[in-house]
């Protein structure tokens, strides 16, 4: 619980009147110092790449429509002129170019979460073949696809308000696993029919997040066939989140993007739980340095990082202390209570905060679709608060602004059914 002095304390307050707040870190550091303060470094970035790339070739094999890829999953880096015409006439204010990178694209599981829940069950499946004393290091892991009948005998489950059950779900059942789900009561039908297509077995919880995640804990411990993919700890999931900064080098190359002291990369992330942009977040700084500033965006009723950052309490607090009900329309952002692994790393690493309401999510949302003809899902759309909020409410960032390139992290959308996708951009046109 929170003492009179941090409930005193500007930002708490303006995040329990449920004011879209921006959030400067001051604890911030130059990498150099950064690194010292860190126990994760880019070799355990380029070990789980490394990984990713021996199962390049299972995942062609269980997912063929990864094939154009040779089985690495990753989404395109696309710039949106007609968005950025948009934003600077709405108020934004940017020197440089926008870009949108698109993680509703990603394939398998349509989200961010295919980034940190694939990496995690691979990791996992590879570490049970090497304890079980059947994969030696220079095996072809496409073996692995005749191995059904091994991994059946484990479970992995996970708690999820959708996008990381769906990832996590589709590959472990690909895989053979028991494949178990803890959603949360708010979390969308569609997503439930779906996963029970691919065989998971989905329980559903009245409460939050947090309490499905418990549930499911609960469930795991202590039964070694059991595993749990743990969001509010995992090291794993956020080391898989972490190498779309290497691939992302690449893609800034291809578009002849510099990223340096003239031209600052400035990148805004939606954040539920902290995993996905912190992990992000951690591989930017360490291919980009201080030439990077990265923000992640909540929506006002669940604003967890920012209060958990802000006060100092990282997993000790929750929205629901200062009245907030943690409900929102931005399907992976209903998160009460933040990762306290990732949110004590991000210290010296990230920015800043951002924080909206439900209805500059969906006019976002929808603007995307009016300029660019792109549909992400709300909580995709949060990073677009960036230009204007940062210019607005944090003066001392202007001389970045004005010399920087953007990258909004749209982090799902593609699997959004027909019809959810137009009530949504129904919505968006009252917005
Ligand atoms: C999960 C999710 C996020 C945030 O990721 P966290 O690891 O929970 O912080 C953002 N956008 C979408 C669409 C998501 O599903």
């Amino acid at each position: 619980m929170l003492t009179e002095a941090q409930l005193r304390h500007p930002t708490v307050q303006a995040l329990a009147a449920r004011q879209e707040t921006t959030y400067i870190n001051p604890l911030r550091r130059e990498l150099a110092a950064a690194r010292s303060l860190l126990p994760v470094g880019m070799e355990d970035i380029a070990d789980a790449e490394a990984r990713l790339r021996r199962f390049a070739p299972l995942m062609v094999r269980l997912f063929p429509e990864t094939a154009p890829s040779r089985g690495i999953l990753e989404s395109p880096l696309t710039e949106i002129p007609a968005m950025a015409r948009w934003l600077r006439d709405q108020g934004g204010v940017f020197g440089g170019r926008l870009l949108l990178k698109r993680d509703d694209l990603l394939p398998v599981a349509g989200s961010v979460k295919a980034r940190g829940g694939i990496y995690e069950v691979l990791k996992h499946s590879e570490d049970l073949a090497r304890l079980a004393g059947r994969l030696q290091p220079l095996d072809s892991y496409i073996v692995l696809e005749g191995w059904r009948e091994f991994f059946g005998q484990y479970a992995v489950e996970v708690g999820s308000t959708g996008n990381l059950g769906l990832s996590i779900g589709i590959m472990s059942a690909a895989l053979g696993y028991e494949a178990v789900v803890h959603m949360s009561a708010d979390a969308k039908q569609w997503k439930k029919d779906l996963l029970r297509s691919r065989g998971v077995t989905v329980l559903e919880y009245p409460g939050d997040y947090t309490a499905a995640v418990a549930q499911g804990r609960q469930r795991c411990q202590g039964d070694p066939k059991r595993y749990f993919v743990d969001d509010e700890n995992s090291k794993s999931l956020f080391l898989g989140y972490s190498v779309a900064a290497l691939r992302l080098k690449k893609q800034l190359q291809e578009l002849n993007v510099p990223v340096d002291r003239e031209h600052p990369l400035m990148v805004c992330i939606p954040c539920g739980v902290g995993g996905a942009p912190g992990g992000i977040t951690f591989g930017l700084r360490e291919v980009f340095g201080d030439h990077v500033h990265c923000f992640f965006a909540e929506p006002a009723e669940a604003p967890c990082m920012t209060l958990g950052m802000a006060t100092g309490l990282h997993s000790g607090v929750s929205v629901q202390d200062i009245g907030l009900s943690g409900r929102t329309q931005a399907d992976g952002l209903a998160v009460g209570r933040p990762s306290g692994f990732v949110g004590r790393l991000m210290e010296p690493l990230v920015d800043g905060c951002i924080t909206l309401t439900d209805q500059a999510l969906l006019a976002y949302m929808g603007a995307l679709w009016q300029q660019e003809g792109i549909f992400v899902e709300p909580s995709a759309a949060a990073g677009f608060s960036m230009a204007h909020r940062l210019w607005r409410e944090a003066p001392d960032l202007r001389p970045l602004l004005e010399r920087g390139n953007l990258i909004v992290w749209a982090t799902g959308g593609s699997l959004v059914p027909e019809a959810e996708r137009a009530n949504l951009l129904a919505q968006a046109e009252q917005a």
